[in-house]
């Protein structure tokens, strides 16, 4: 029996259903196709290439050899199953709802011509349909939702795959790895470099050193940015270098009940994608009819402020610029950083969840949408818009000492902790001293807090009424 499996975001051995269970059954030929048409930032580009490099070597390893191409996979899909008479064809499911409209359009069409098509969970804890309330409603609310997934079982992972044997293919039909040109031109990435190793092996290593010294202090610490005490895992995910059914099993098993709160943010990452799935509009409009109205801004000054990391609010500023430098931020500054687009500057929040498309190693359509819908209040369990974010005061609560900031905003190193959070506000001695000319060292706040609070509120009512 001979079966083509399809590589998509599921780059690794561990609990992989679809490698599992073709390479049980028969000759397998791994395959990998790069869709220009499926988008993907630039960021996270960069970590596909490294993770695919490893997972051929993986995949080397235990008598694997992917195939790659590209193009579109509904026109290379069947014209493969033909050159290599394949009878069956498998993939993990993805589901980006241009995505799942499209595989599911794909699997007709190769099952019309004989091919037994098998499509497996491989992304999420449980399958986005099978989580509902008792009248066969989806989820709108989170709480709920984690109740009722804690009611299901969660199928175990499946071993590693050991062993294949793969259907040879005239090398000179794969492409390389470099032809896919998933690197930038201009190297701009020494610092996703520094921060990041896209390897499943990488991936495993990380998640056991977060469990023996993260998981004890994740409750308490999590939301510290400068702690770095969440697992920063979520690149792994998003490209399926990690299996989040193993990881969820072992933190059971291993920490009991002190792994809970990490549990509830991996079961967040299933209600996105429940939400996704059933509300595939959300991708683009408002979860919340009322904000279909909401009058945005269109200020390009201030959307590029905000992207540089230059808005004379040292908390927000530090957060763009550790995102441009390293492809991630901490998930308590992603929501002051969102909050201070929506509400403060009032910007769309689709500009924003595309500039995080762009930049985050960890771009996940499912987690950005339901993310940036959460912070601009127009999402579903959203924070409401009225509770608008003080960046100086998140600043204070969160990265006390100013740890976080002096890291990734420099030029206020020397800024007493008293002052970091608003240094503007700090008497002029205090700059001095600090060598802190604002206005030329460090930006003037690109808007008053107050003041913008007030016209937020103002636009709220408006979409009231
Ligand atoms: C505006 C905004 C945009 C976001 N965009 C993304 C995105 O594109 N991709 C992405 O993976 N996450 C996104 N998040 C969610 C969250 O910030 C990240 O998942 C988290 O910061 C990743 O760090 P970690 O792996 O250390 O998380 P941990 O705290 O260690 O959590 C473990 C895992 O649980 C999942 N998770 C944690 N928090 C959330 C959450 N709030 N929603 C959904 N899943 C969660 C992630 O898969 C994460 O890796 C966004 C949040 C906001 C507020």
């Amino acid at each position: 029996m001979t079966s083509i499996v399809w590589i998509r975001k599921d780059l690794r051995l561990h609990d992989n259903p679809s490698l599992y269970h073709a390479a049980e059954a028969g000759d397998v030929l791994p395959v990998y196709i790069f869709d220009e048409d499926e988008e993907i930032g630039a960021a996270q580009k960069w970590f596909l290439h490294h993770a695919l490099d490893s997972f051929q070597r993986r995949l080397d390893s235990v008598g694997g050899k992917l195939y790659i191409l590209k193009g579109s996979p509904a026109k290379i899909l069947p014209e493969l199953a033909e050159k290599f008479q394949a009878s069956s064809i498998h993939w993990n499911r993805q589901y980006e709802p241009s995505v799942f409209k499209r595989d599911r359009e794909i699997g007709e069409a190769l099952y019309k011509t004989g091919v037994n098509v098998n499509t497996y969970e491989g992304r999420l804890l449980l399958p986005p349909w099978d989580v509902k309330k008792n009248d066969g409603e989806p989820y709108k609310v989170f709480t709920p939702f984690y109740k009722a997934l804690q009611k299901h079982e969660v199928p175990q992972a499946l071993p590693s795959v050991k062993k294949m044997d793969t259907i040879s293919f005239n090398k000179k039909d794969s492409l390389s790895l470099n032809e896919l040109k998933l690197l930038p031109e201009i190297n701009w990435t020494a610092g996703m470099e520094k921060r990041w190793t896209p390897s499943e092996e990488a991936a495993v290593r990380r998640f056991h050193a977060f469990i023996d010294k993260k998981l004890k202090v994740y409750k308490t610490q999590r939301d510290f940015p400068a702690d770095e005490a969440s697992s920063a895992l979520s690149p792994y995910f998003a490209l399926g270098l990690l299996s989040v059914r193993s990881v969820y099993h072992t933190v059971k098993k291993t920490a009991e009940a002190a792994g809970e709160p990490f549990l509830r943010q991996l079961v967040w990452r299933d209600f996105a994608y429940s939400l996704i799935t059933h509300f595939p509009e959300t991708e683009t409009d408002p979860m919340n009819d009322q904000f279909k109205h909401f009058k945005w801004m269109d200020e390009d000054d201030q959307f590029d402020a905000w992207k540089k990391g230059k808005t004379g609010f040292p908390i927000v500023d530090a957060g763009m610029r550790e995102l441009w430098s390293t492809g991630y931020m901490h998930n308590r500054v992603r929501m002051v950083v969102g909050s201070f687009l929506t509400k403060d500057l009032l910007i769309h929040w689709r500009k924003g969840a595309d500039w995080f498309d762009d930049t985050l190693v960890d771009a996940d359509v499912a987690n950005n949408v339901m993310g940036w819908q959460w912070v601009a209040g127009s999402g579903a369990d959203a924070s409401p818009f009225f509770r608008i974010f003080n960046p100086t005061t998140q600043s204070k609560k969160f990265d006390p000492d100013g740890e976080y900031i002096k890291k990734w905003v420099p030029e206020l190193r020397e800024m007493p902790s008293k002052h970091i959070h608003d240094p503007s506000g700090a008497p002029e001695d205090a700059l001095k001293e600090a060598g802190v000319n604002i206005g030329k060292d460090y930006p003037k706040p690109i808007v008053d807090h107050k003041a913008a609070r007030l016209r937020a509120l103002d636009r709220y009512d408006d979409v009231k009424k």
